[in-house]
């Protein structure tokens, strides 16, 4: 018989910030949609992961890094992979940092600049982990809303940023709604932005978006700026690599980076998804082909939503945000039992929408038939 300490043992050393956190919600579990599903395929649309998957390059490269031995500690420093993405994006590796993960390194600049009390800025809707980082540091999130038409409200945003944040978290894309902050209004928030603030730009989907023209180059914009930034980007989404762990930030300058090296954990990038980030960013053609072929894809889904009657927000990146018009949870139970998951959105006036990322055509047309008729059947 296994013996628990009762739950109250342990809930009195728990700090006050972790204890109201909420838990991050990765979406329904597959095993769990396989089991009271009609399908005996699961189409898994809740992550943004991508349904093209790795190169043979990729694989290779994985299959040998785990052949080099994973007995041996990885290289703390991964110089190699912050060598190959300096080059590729002309700035000196001293100022890249890797992370297990992009995830990883938002998490590292929570614990190297915030004090309990100090202001942290985003959006909403917004990722999680932007408000979920800051709060168990005990800082206080702002959280600047969408415009009705799920645009930048650049008043809104000059009124937050004027309270003197310590730290700013800008998703560019944004996740959820999948819309893209322009080259003039990325030079609104540089301008409204404090000198003394951080500002994140998080690029996760910024290679999906870079086929939109009026997606900003924020490498350039930064570039001649006398404040501190990071931009962050990641091998989770449009390269495939999401289970390996490997997202990276082109700091400002070396001190930051050094700052986040003080307090991440030494081997946070295993040797293998080191290896395979290097192939991945060598692989140019992967990276078109898929970013090709989900574009494709985004406007194809959108178009049919769309004629369906639904509303979709126009989406630069790999998901889409979609007003079922009805309950989300319920939506996604349904979506469930026809073997599709989604995430189903809980935020204050968004709890109508769900976030489905795309898969291959195949895929997204059961999508297409399975959502249509659950927001015909049951029309409000
Ligand atoms: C997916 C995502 C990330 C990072 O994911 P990692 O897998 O940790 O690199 C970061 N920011 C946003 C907005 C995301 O959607």
């Amino acid at each position: 018989m296994k013996h628990a300490a009762a739950p109250t043992a342990s809930a009195s050393l728990i700090r006050r910030e972790v204890a109201g956190l909420p838990r991050y919600d990765p979406g329904a579990d597959p095993a769990e949609v396989a089991a009271l599903s009609r399908s005996s395929r699961i189409i898994k649309l809740s992550n943004n992961e991508s349904p093209f998957g790795i190169s043979p390059a990729v694989a290779e490269a994985i299959r040998l890094g785990l052949a080099d031995g994973v007995s041996r500690y990885p290289d703390p420093t991964g110089r190699r992979l912050a060598e190959a993405i300096g080059t590729s994006l002309d700035v000196p590796a001293e100022r890249v940092v890797l992370g297990n993960g992009s995830e990883n390194i938002l998490e590292l600049l929570c614990q190297a600049v915030l004090d309990p009390g100090d202001l942290v800025v985003t959006q909403a809707p917004g990722f999680s982990l932007h408000e979920t980082f800051p709060r168990v540091m005990g800082a206080r999130v702002e959280k600047v809303p969408v415009t009705g038409e799920f645009g930048f409200d650049a008043e809104a945003w000059s009124t937050a940023l004027a309270a003197g944040p310590k730290l700013v978290f800008l998703a560019n894309p944004c996740n959820p709604t999948g819309a893209v902050l322009s080259t003039g209004q990325l030079e609104h928030v540089l301008a409204a932005t404090p000198a003394s603030a951080l500002l994140v730009l998080d690029e996760a989907y910024g290679e999906f978006a870079r086929l939109d023209p009026e997606y900003p180059d924020a490498l350039e914009a930064l570039r001649g700026q006398d404040r501190p930034w990071i931009v962050l980007r990641t091998f989770s989404k449009a390269y495939g690599l999401a289970g390996v762990r490997v997202g990276y930030g082109v700091a400002s300058d070396p001190t930051l980076v050094q700052a986040l090296d003080r307090v991440r954990t030494p081997y946070n990038v295993n040797h293998p998804a080191q290896e395979a980030a290097i192939a991945a960013l060598g692989d140019h053609a992967h990276l078109a082909d898929t970013v090709r072929r989900t574009a494709l894809e985004i406007s194809r889904v959108t178009g049919r939503l769309e004629q369906a009657g639904l509303r979709v927000v126009p989406s630069s990146t790999n998901f889409l945000f979609i007003d079922t018009g009805r309950p989300s949870d319920r939506v996604a139970h349904e979506l469930h039992r026809a073997g599709i998951i989604v995430k189903a959105w809980r935020e204050p006036g968004y709890e109508t929408y769900i976030r489905a990322s795309l898969s291959t055509p195949e895929d997204n047309d059961v999508f297409i038939r399975s959502l249509t008729a659950i927001c015909v059947k049951d029309k409000p």
